[in-house]
């Protein structure tokens, strides 16, 4: 995921009207007896994703009830960091210092670095927004997809578990600006670059056996690639 993606959807619109929801269910909920509660949630039936958790901490609510301070599930504490994959601004594929460049899968590594060098003669550089991620980091970001998204289900959309994305295993990379993205979509299958979801014109795999030819077919987004399925 990148930056440059939030400003390309409506999301303060779709935030609002779940926030919204949120307060009505939670009204719902304190006005509503008991023996009507147990009709909105039929035994038996898990409660849909994006009416299960009304409250974020981005959208804290008077009437809700406290945030439970269990959410941020770090194994050894502490927010995630560097080591865990975060990139600082400015990063290239050449930043062999930057944990989220140097964890990559080394041929991704070099196929990355062949092409910008390449695209370098011409002018245009890779920008890494995103890399190698920490399994910490990968959990994180799909907490916040989940607030900002408002459901599980949308936000599987944009951001995989730490158990299938080719982040944590270090085998995805997100290029920017918009120039890179636009010189990787032409030239990045010779050197085995390719695109994968046609929502993430950012991300990009290695794919060897296109070296020689086309990049396979794109899924229109994750929920599309057979590996998100676990
Ligand atoms: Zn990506």
């Amino acid at each position: 995921m990148t930056r440059t993606r939030r400003s390309a959807r409506p999301r303060h619109h779709r935030i609002r009207t779940f926030a919204g929801a949120g307060v009505i269910a939670v009204i719902a909920a304190v006005v509503v007896p008991l023996g009507y509660r147990s009709m909105e949630t039929p035994s038996g039936t898990a409660a849909p994703a994006d009416s299960a958790a009304p409250v974020t901490p981005d959208t804290p609510d008077a009437s809700a009830p406290a945030p439970r301070t269990s959410s941020p599930r770090r194994e050894h504490g502490g927010p995630v960091g560097e080591a865990d994959g975060v990139v600082p601004d400015g990063t290239t594929v050449f930043d062999d210092a930057t944990p989220a460049v140097a964890e990559l899968d080394a041929e991704l590594l070099e196929a990355l670095r062949e092409a910008a060098a390449d695209a370098a003669a011409h002018g245009v550089e890779f920008q890494v927004n995103s890399g190698w991620r920490a399994a910490a980091y990968q959990e994180q970001l799909l907490r916040e997809a989940v607030g900002e998204h408002g459901s599980v289900a949308e936000a599987a959309r944009w951001v995989a578990t730490p158990e299938t994305s080719p982040h944590v295993s270090g085998d995805a990379v997100d290029i920017g600006g918009s120039d890179a993205q636009t010189w990787l979509f032409e030239h990045g299958a010779a050197y085995g670059l390719c695109p994968v979801y046609r929502n993430e014109p950012w991300h990009y795999e290695l794919r060897t056996e296109a070296v020689d030819g086309r990049c396979p077919p794109m899924y229109a987004d994750p929920t599309h690639d057979p590996r998100m399925q676990s």
